[in-house]
């Protein structure tokens, strides 16, 4: 029970009202939660509440550090980490919003106090994790022959303006550098990146001369900025991110649509195989392509709370940029002919936002083992010399083998260091006390499954290399079920938001994915707070549920799918 005062910007301090009858023991225990309050206010409180239980105790009230749990209440502010919180016990499924912004504070991913709006600080814990995942990617991307590049981050606005579709698109999120010093203009405008296709392509048309320097292809890993107007969130959408972009250049249409396809291989090998995370990959309708692009193919990944969350696109890009920066080659049969071009935007840090959401549980993060921040952690039980140096010796046999590991021995109680790590999303942990050192034992523990191994010291290695692949399939399994009876077909109005309400993807009849049909998209975007979000890959045929156009009831010409979206 607490009484608030509620004044914004100032102090809070809490006080306990203990209330005790004369000569018993506590009765009743009240918390106010106080702002600032000074000795005659806190003699009023004392007073309201000897006035409520009418004289019959004595009130004492005392100052309390931190306000107790209480399970309506959320603590807003980061905790400073003297005073951290181990344990953490959020219901993802019945309030996802609580949950993620919550276990991005009690996790330290990143600290959204840094003052320039839209802005967050990345910490240690997600950076970790984000630093694998782009070397998972580079890896594949490598592999494909792309080859990395470091492209400044400023472009002229003479560049983006060149193709009219695309400075049109970008223009409301650019943020434009035009001075130095004391505000004395620079030589010209210049944009801080908010995609480099007009980097790139500039330079492509320097580079590439012959059929022979095709296919053309590049990547880069770097941090995007877009003054987003959407309310941001850390990871998932915020003023600067960060990301890998590929930009390719092709001798023809098709050369560039056999990109597109490699780049959706490229997601199912990274995102799922390795990230496990599920998706849907949707051509996007007309009216949702990337500014500049013919077709644009999106993966939409299932959010927890029937929200899709949309992460990698690659895009067959118009040949109007190709010509607006006159990227030119001569073909086999000696003609000059433009090129095609085709980019692909994997954003790790809000690809980091669905591993955090998808894996997660009411006990705090779970990390797929291959993107772990951390792999193992040691838990050492009692303070004996000899468990510390055994420590170091499973410690320092992991790390030959490229695991991470880390020991923990400090004075907090087991319990404090178990719910720590739980909620940090260490996939393995050793709980490791004398009695494991004489048995010759050691006992894990499974941050996925919440079970408890004991094995052999020997079969240490052998162990954490099987269960490590146990662990991805048992998150890939458990994710991939997100998606199991997600989808519902639906033939009216009421029977979309039914289905969008109550979390599901919804399959639908549309009357067209052109031009003509953006009207139709409008009233789902206004009155059913939902999109669009395209046609599979493999053209379905309009049937049955799906025969007309779920708004206008025209004949649908195709079948679309619809959810609500971050
Ligand atoms: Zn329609």
């Amino acid at each position: 029970m607490y009484t608030e005062i509620k004044e914004r910007n100032k102090k809070k301090y809490y006080y306990r009202v203990k209330s005790i009858r004369k000569g018993e023991k506590v009765d009743k225990e009240r918390v106010y939660l106080g702002v600032n309050l000074n000795k005659n206010e806190l003699k009023a409180k004392e007073d309201e509440a000897d006035k409520k239980l009418s004289g019959k105790s004595e009130i004492k009230i005392e100052k309390i550090e931190e306000k107790p749990q209480e399970k309506q209440e959320r603590k807003i502010e980061q905790p400073k980490a003297s005073e951290k919180k181990v344990t953490f016990n959020i219901s993802k499924k019945d309030n996802f919003s609580d949950w993620y912004t919550d276990i991005v504070q009690k996790a330290e991913l990143g600290d959204v106090r840094y003052n320039v709006k839209g802005f967050i600080v990345f910490q240690p814990w997600s950076v970790l994790s984000m630093e694998k995942m782009f070397k998972y990617l580079e890896k594949v991307l490598q592999k494909k022959n792309h080859k990395p590049y470091w492209f400044p981050t400023l472009i002229p606005e003479k560049n983006l303006k060149l193709e009219s579709e695309h400075i049109g698109g970008f223009t409301p999120q650019v943020f434009w550098v035009t001075t130095h010093g004391n505000n004395e203009p620079i030589e010209e405008k210049l944009a801080l990146r908010p995609t480099s296709e007009t980097a790139f392509y500039q330079m492509f048309s320097l580079w590439i001369s012959s059929y022979k320097d095709l296919p053309f292809k590049t990547y880069q890993r770097a941090n995007i900025f877009r003054y987003e107007s959407k309310a941001t969130r850390p990871f998932l959408r915020s003023r600067e991110f960060h990301w890998i972009e590929t930009h390719c250049a092709h001798a023809n249409m098709e050369d560039a649509m056999k990109q597109v396809h490699e780049d959706m291989n490229t997601t199912k090998e990274v995102l799922h195989d390795i990230y496990c995370l599920p998706f849907i990959f949707f051509e996007r309708p007309s009216w949702d392509k990337f500014p500049g692009a013919e077709r644009t193919f999106a993966t939409d990944v299932l959010n927890p709370d029937g929200k899709v969350v949309q992460q990698p696109s690659t895009h067959l890009i118009k040949q109007d940029f190709a010509k607006a920066f006159n990227i030119k080659f001569k073909d086999k049969d000696g003609k000059d002919k433009y090129v095609w071009t085709t980019c692909y935007g994997p954003a790790v840090s809000r690809i980091f936002a669905s591993v955090i959401a998808v894996h997660g549980d009411e006990k705090g993060l779970k990390f797929p083992w291959k993107i772990a921040p951390l792999q193992v952690i040691i838990v050492v039980i009692g303070n004996e010399k000899k468990v510390l140096e055994e420590a170091k010796k499973i410690k320092s046999e992991l790390e030959q083998k490229e695991i991470s590991c880390e020991i923990d021995s400090s004075k907090k109680r087991p319990g404090d260091k178990f719910y720590f790590w739980e909620m940090k999303g260490v996939p393995l942990r050793i709980d490791l006390g004398n009695r494991d050192i004489k048995s010759e034992k050691l006992t894990f523990y499974r941050r996925d499954t919440m079970k408890k191994d004991i094995i052999a010291r020997k079969e240490l290695l052998n162990y954490i290399e099987k269960t490590s692949r146990d662990i991805d399939k048992n998150l890939i399994k458990q994710a991939d079920k997100l998606f199991d009876n997600s989808i519902i077909n639906v033939k009216n109005k009421n029977e979309l938001k039914k289905a969008v309400d109550s979390g599901k993807i919804a399959r639908a009849g549309f009357c067209s994915i052109e031009k003509s049909g953006e009207k139709c998209a409008e009233v789902i975007e206004k009155e059913i707070l939902a999109s669009v979000r395209g046609t599979k890959l493999e053209k379905e045929k309009p049937e049955g549920k799906t025969e007309k156009c779920v708004i206008c009831g025209k004949k649908a010409s195709s079948v679309v799918y619809i959810a609500k979206s971050y």
